[in-house]
């Protein structure tokens, strides 16, 4: 029982039966970001402490989906918006020290720019991290994935601009690579049913959302779920969280629920 429960621990139930690791999303890792855009380095090294003394072992969203119901045991996906360069410099070094890896989303077309998309001040004139710095991370294990060319709201997007935004960003981050780029971020977490068409027909194999997991819920695979991880969490509510996901073991679990009253009816 206790391997069973390890085996599906937290897991996001997926439509046709099948499960993911619970996933986690950041922005930036950076000494002095905003509460709001990131977490500090030391901050983010206790929280990948926490993670390790859980028993998880943090992997790209690409890993995961590689994974079967054994492989997959303790895994949990540590994903990154936008690209920063401190991603490269800050965070990257401390996920391999605890031996874990993760998925870096990229925004295509402003590689190793300052963001400027954004209305909100803290938000803008951040460095994102170069083709070269992708490139290394990518020899170094972590997955570099797309988070469209230019980080517009895709579902004010249709036709042509949706495709170039979505498959060009696929196209333009392999030329980068010289691999094959798996999976897909929407910005702000904003899409359409005609967007993960797109992102489907562009042949990711997954996209992820910013939108928080539904227990008890099935997930489709281009809108998944994930947590957001900002400056704004305590360490004792980072440790709280993470541990919930192995709690919600029971309610997406296809297994009978662990407290039963026995009154079981055959
Ligand atoms: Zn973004």
């Amino acid at each position: 029982m206790l391997d069973a429960l390890k085996r599906r621990s937290g897991m996001i139930a997926l439509e046709g039966g099948k499960n993911l690791p619970p996933i986690i999303y950041y922005h930036r890792v950076a000494p002095g970001a905003d509460p709001d855009t990131g977490v500090t380095p030391p901050a983010f090294d206790r929280q990948m402490g926490i993670l390790k003394s859980l028993g998880f072992r943090g992997v790209s969203l690409r890993e995961a989906l590689k994974s079967d119901a054994s492989s997959s045991a303790g895994m949990i996906c540590i994903t990154f918006d936008d690209g920063y360069q401190d991603n490269y410099a800050f965070a990257a070094p401390v996920l391999e020290k605890y031996g874990f890896r993760g998925t870096i989303y990229c925004v295509t077309g402003k590689m190793g720019e300052k963001t400027a998309w954004a209305d909100d001040p803290r938000w803008v004139g951040h460095r994102l991290m170069t083709g070269s710095e992708a490139r290394e991370l990518a020899a170094r294990g972590f997955e570099i994935a797309a988070h469209s060319r230019t980080h517009p709201d895709l579902s004010s997007l249709t036709g042509e601009e949706l495709w170039t935004e979505v498959r060009g960003s696929r196209e333009e981050l392999e030329e980068v690579l010289g691999e094959t780029v798996e999976t897909f971020c929407y910005p702000y977490g904003f899409y359409n049913d005609e967007t993960r068409e797109a992102a489907s027909r562009a042949g990711y194999r997954a996209a992820r959302s910013t939108r928080r997991m539904r227990p008890g819920k099935t997930e489709n695979l281009f809108d998944l779920p994930a947590r957001s991880i900002s400056g704004e969490m305590s360490l004792a509510r980072f440790a709280v969280t993470v541990s919930g996901f192995r709690l919600l073991e029971g309610w997406r679990s296809p297994l009978p629920p662990v407290f039963s009253d026995g009154e079981s009816s055959s």
